[in-house]
């Protein structure tokens, strides 16, 4: 087997610590938290004071100054268990990755402290019911207005929406502009004018909070403003291979996890006078899964280190991405059929495991759009310049 040589002893001591959290103050909770379509607000400050939001965070601004596997091993300790519910990926690697690459001093001391300890929930709102895979086309406007902007418009399918406090927002302050009239803004959920929508239903990951968000005339200042005017559609760029790789080690720990928990069931359930596990078909079908989850484990752990030393490509994270997430539904899909009828009911894991697994082409960039991202490397030379997306 080829070991994970990434992790150093002090990782390994946090793994354990975050385990523990998890396994108290997450697992026992989480079915009633899909039935309530949100985690308690409780959680994130009990996260917080365990240290679990933003790890790299430093010291200056409220946090622990940790290295980013700090924040590897809390995403991959939830995805173990299936807790798809704590929004903490979206807070931790984007918006507070955001803030720290991009926000003054003034909007990191204002929002960090807070957000490490869970006493402000971030988002990032992007998305519009118009315009996902092709941001350039979102249309919520940001309008000049003597010392401040206001804001109309509409965001959808935001993680965190029903909880946030602070939301990084994709506008137009420029809307005849195309991608280099897209500004972003820290627009605090306080402000006038800022609505939530529904709490949209969904196939999985019922208990994480996915909503509308609506915003009509919301005055904020203009030193709410993230990064320059109009540069707002290159800043989101550069944070796509963080994004990617972030869902890259989601697809990869579930996708081992769900072949263990499938090991574990078809060696313990009989049928014909023997085990599941011994019908060659199981065998080959979890031994399929296991090669090309090692190998999916392998390459991502090569764009973690990557990402450690700045390296890490849109490229490299695409192709991460694209594999990861096509096993990770096909590992789920092929596991439920070894658990049989069981494999179809909720409290089953792998019934979880199964309708959470489908958002992974979707969203943060779909199959397609990085399948495009790679072809147009390969044929970049020996085709003719097209138009630039993702
Ligand atoms: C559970 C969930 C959570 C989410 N969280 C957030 C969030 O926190 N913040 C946020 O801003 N957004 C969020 N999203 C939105 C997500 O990023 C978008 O759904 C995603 O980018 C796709 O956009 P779309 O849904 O508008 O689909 P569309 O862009 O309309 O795409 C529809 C189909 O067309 C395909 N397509 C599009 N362009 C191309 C192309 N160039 N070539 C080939 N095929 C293409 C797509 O791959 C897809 O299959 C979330 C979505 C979900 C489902």
């Amino acid at each position: 087997m080829i070991e994970r040589s990434l992790f150093t002893e002090e990782h390994e001591i946090w793994r354990a610590s975050v385990r523990r959290f998890v396994e108290a103050e997450i697992v026992p909770y989480h079915a009633k938290w899909e039935e309530e379509g949100i985690v308690p607000r409780d959680l994130w400050l009990k996260a917080g004071a365990q240290g679990l939001l933003c790890c790299t965070v430093p010291e200056e601004y409220g946090g622990l100054g940790l290295d980013y596997l700090f924040d590897v091993v809390v995403f991959e300790e939830l995805w173990r268990v299936g807790a798809s519910g704590p929004g903490f990926l979206i807070h931790t690697d984007l918006v507070a990755t955001y803030i720290l690459s991009f926000g003054t001093d003034a909007q990191k001391r204002e929002w960090l402290p807070r957000m490490v300890k869970g006493e402000a929930i971030g988002s990032l709102g992007m998305t519009e019911p118009h315009a996902g895979s092709d941001l350039k086309a979102i249309r919520t406007q940001a309008r000049r207005d003597g010392d401040d902007y206001v804001i109309n418009g509409q965001k959808v399918f935001i993680s965190n929406g029903q909880l946030c406090n602070v939301i990084v927002l994709a506008t137009k302050t420029d809307s005849g502009a195309g991608a280099s009239g897209v500004t972003l803004f820290l627009v605090e959920s306080n402000r006038p004018g800022f609505t939530r929508g529904r709490n949209l239903e969904k196939l999985g990951m019922k208990a994480q909070d996915t909503s509308e968000l609506f915003f009509e005339d919301v005055r904020i200042p203009a030193s709410n403003m993230l990064g320059p005017a109009g540069k707002g559609f290159a800043l989101m760029m550069t944070k796509l291979p963080q994004e990617r790789l972030a869902q890259a080690i989601r697809s990869a720990t579930v996708t081992e996890t769900v072949i263990e928990w499938t090991a574990d069931y078809t060696a313990g359930r009989k049928a014909f006078g023997q085990t599941i596990a011994d019908f060659q078909n199981t065998q080959y079908v979890l031994a399929d899964l296991k090669a090309r989850a090692t190998m999916a484990r392998v390459f991502t752990d090569k764009c973690i280190e990557l990402f450690l030393n700045d390296k890490l490509d849109a490229v490299d994270a695409a192709m991460a991405k694209l594999v990861t997430s096509e096993l990770h539904c096909e590992a789920v899909d092929k596991c439920l059929q070894l658990f049989g009828g069981w494999g179809y009911m909720w409290e089953y894991p792998i019934c979880r495991a199964y309708a959470d697994a489908r958002v992974v082409k979707i969203a943060g960039g779909s199959v397609e759009v990085m399948k495009t991202i790679i072809a147009r490397d390969m044929f970049k030379g020996r085709l003719p310049a097209r138009s630039p997306r993702g």
